[in-house]
């Protein structure tokens, strides 16, 4: 079946079409990181769906009506009642992006010592909680722990585990749920989890707050999977998780499909008074909060667009090619497939390497000699825990390789470019070989590591 996307294609950009050779000079002098490569030496690039979007003809002239004034900016009042009209939430301030409103809301709310329950946290979302002396506790369900089932609802917290936590002699500051479970897969959370969680986090009286950087998908696997939502709309969907929520924190650099953004919002006056002041002293004023007001437009239009179904089953089905083409070539992925990306079961395909040669590292890299296809490892090299010389102390639960799929911006043939590098790299896994790594810095190791291959 082909995929029908709902648009055309109006902006072309010429993608680097290389030899093997160019990119095996390219990936030595990139210390074998793909996040060292210039992107000229890339020709499909998984590596991110953040920011990494396509503009639509809409929001192109958005940008173009901007009001860059510095105080109460018409593409301000915009912004406000599209995140008014979608979220209900009262306070709400742009940020430059979702890191920026992680930070601001941790600073107001969480105190050292203090802990975050949530399904499972995103890197910068645990960096922000630890830089402030508190902990980032993760209780992702017991289905999660499955990569093959089908469950539906994966990115579910395990509720019997929170209730726990919170009724336990931990000082909780907030819970937070992550829609999509990135860190678990680009899992979806159900509206009944999500509804338990916070009746368990509202009769403790702790706050409860989303990590909403693909709230459209979560609500399009909702009308999907779940039972009594069926014949609900994503925006509905949407609405009704923010508003059974006491706010949140959104990257809108993957679902307003921008290239730079953010949200902080909140329903308490109290809090919202606290983040307003660090939102004035360290993004900008309240009206633009580090961002230009063609951004304010842009992110308001692309608000509108992304819970279209048309757009999200598309989007669903274009992730669910890339997952069939992997497994029709012998490469399992983990189950369900999401949305946002097809998450390689590295450790399956590449048995011939143990986790301290890194096979999750090794299939990506090999995705790019083969193919010129970026895209990261989320296995032993960024999970893992290692000594000062960079020798594996404990493997991660799962050697994964990450293909984040960009808003509207690659073809079904792309994707079948990508299905056919795969395939081939299947047809002779032992081939490829195991990595060690020569540099590896103690913080956000996987941005900066280098390796070589080992023979
Ligand atoms: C991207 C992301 C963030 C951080 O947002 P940035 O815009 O990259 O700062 C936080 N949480 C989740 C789930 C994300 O995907």
């Amino acid at each position: 079946m082909p995929i029908m996307e709902p648009y055309r294609i109006k902006v072309v950009e010429p993608i680097p079409i290389t030899t093997r050779e160019h990119r095996e000079r390219a990936l030595a002098a990139a210390g074998y990181n793909p996040f060292n490569l210039a992107a000229t030496d890339v020709t499909i690039d998984l590596l991110s769906d953040s920011g990494t979007g396509a503009l639509s003809a809409e929001q192109q002239s958005a940008g173009l009506r901007g009001d860059e004034t510095y105080a109460g900016a018409r593409s301000y009042y915009r912004f406000r009642d599209v995140v008014e009209g979608l979220t209900g939430y009262p306070h709400l301030w742009p940020v430059h992006q979702g890191r920026a409103a992680e930070r601001i809301l941790f600073t107001a709310l969480l105190k050292p010592g203090q802990v975050c329950v949530g399904n499972t946290h995103f890197d910068t979302t645990r960096a922000n909680i630890e830089i402030l002396g508190g902990q980032a506790v993760d209780l992702p369900c017991q289905a999660a722990k499955d990569l093959d089932s089908d469950a539906p609802f994966k990115g579910d917290i395990d509720l019997d585990a929170l209730e726990a936590v919170l009724s336990g002699p931990q000082d909780v500051a907030l819970v937070l749920m992550t829609i999509t479970n990135n860190g678990g897969g680009g899992q979806p959370v159900s509206m009944g989890n999500l509804k338990a969680a916070a009746a368990i986090a509202r009769r403790h009286g702790v706050p409860f707050f989303l990590d909403a950087a693909r709230f459209a998908e979560n609500a399009w696997l909702v009308t999907q999977r779940e039972p009594g939502y069926t014949d609900r709309t994503p925006r509905e969907v949407a609405e009704e998780a923010f508003r059974i929520s006491d706010g949140c924190v959104a990257s809108l650099k993957k679902d307003a499909i921008v290239h730079i953004g953010g949200l902080l919002a909140v329903k308490d006056p109290e809090l919202a008074q606290k983040c307003e002041l660090l939102l004035i002293a360290t993004e900008g004023f309240r009206t633009y909060g580090g961002l230009a007001g063609r951004d304010l437009e842009m992110l308001a239009q692309g608000l509108l667009e992304v819970t279209e179904p048309s757009y999200l089953r598309a989007r669903a089905e274009a992730t669910a090619y890339v997952a069939d083409l992997a497994a029709a070539g012998g490469v399992d992925s983990v189950r369900p497939t999401g949305v946002h990306a097809v998450y390689l079961n590295a450790g399956r395909l590449l048995p011939h390497l143990p986790p301290a040669r890194f096979p999750g590292f090794a299939l990506a890299t090999e995705l790019y000699l083969a193919g010129g296809i970026r895209c990261a490892e989320l296995g032993s090299l960024y999970l893992g825990e290692l000594d000062d010389g960079g020798n594996l102390l404990k493997a991660a639960p799962y050697e994964l390789v990450r293909l984040a799929i960009p808003r509207r911006v690659y073809t079904q043939s792309h994707l079948e470019y990508v299905g056919e590098v795969l395939a081939g790299i299947a047809q002779d896994p032992e081939r490829v070989p195991g990595y060690r790594l020569t540099h590896a810095p103690p913080l956000l190791r996987h941005f900066n590591c280098r390796l070589e291959p080992v023979s």
